[in-house]
């Protein structure tokens, strides 16, 4: 069955879930970034997603969604550098307001953070959707989010990835203009954002670990 609400433990899985795919995708997301910049975004990525598999570890197993959200945020932006350190860092961390008092996430709470993502980023990166950043893809599934009339969770964000991973094959088609790409002028057609694509690894991640059959013998996942 899929999962309709969930509660912090396995909100901790769903980020580790993400955290194995982009491991597993750095050398892809090194090789997106560089077609259009200066090739670092897989190791960055891969380092921020480190760090929040290690906070997670240290973490009391008392720790609720919001706490979980904000330690992940903060251990990702304390461990990364560049543009996307403090962009992913506060889109994770943004849920931690978005949330408070939640002590379960259904669809309700993952439109609120997913919405909460758009607002902290576009305030922070400065970007517009059709920038070809990160942001096109958040947008998109913040918008599918909303659209999908559903009472779990797992079809909610599967839908919500679906829609990230257009968006991020759409922002190849888009001139850059925000950060290092923009100097590049149409030499960045035919290549996505890599950002955009490593958010719709990361919503991937987190549906199919919904996907996973509910552990009957543990009613607190
Ligand atoms: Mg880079």
């Amino acid at each position: 069955m899929k999962h309709k609400r969930i509660k912090a433990p396995k909100l901790r899985q769903c980020l580790e879930a993400a955290a194995a795919v982009i491991v597993a995708e750095e050398p892809r997301l090194n090789a997106l970034d560089s077609a259009i910049g200066d090739g670092d975004h897989g190791i960055t990525m891969r380092i921020g997603f480190e760090a929040v598999k290690q906070k997670l570890s240290i973490l009391p197993e008392s720790a609720g969604i919001g706490e979980v959200l904000k330690e992940s945020g903060s251990a990702f932006m304390g461990a990364t550098g560049g543009a996307i350190g403090p962009l992913l860092g506060g889109m994770l961390a943004s849920g931690e307001k978005a949330l408070s008092g939640r002590t379960e996430m259904g669809p309700d709470e993952f439109r609120l953070w997913l919405a909460a993502m758009e607002t902290s980023l576009s305030r922070m990166g400065k970007a517009k959707p059709g920038d070809k950043t990160i942001l096109d893809a958040v947008h998109a599934s913040c918008q599918a989010a909303s659209q999908t009339g559903s009472d779990s969770i797992g079809e909610v964000c599967a839908k919500a990835a679906e829609a990230a991973t257009l968006a991020a094959q759409m922002t190849a088609t888009m001139l850059s203009v925000k950060g290092r790409s923009s100097r590049l002028g149409e030499r960045v057609l035919g290549h996505p954002d890599p950002g955009a694509v490593s958010f719709s690894l990361i919503l991937h991640a987190f549906a199919n670990c919904l996907k996973e059959a509910a552990d009957e013998a543990d009613p607190a996942l």
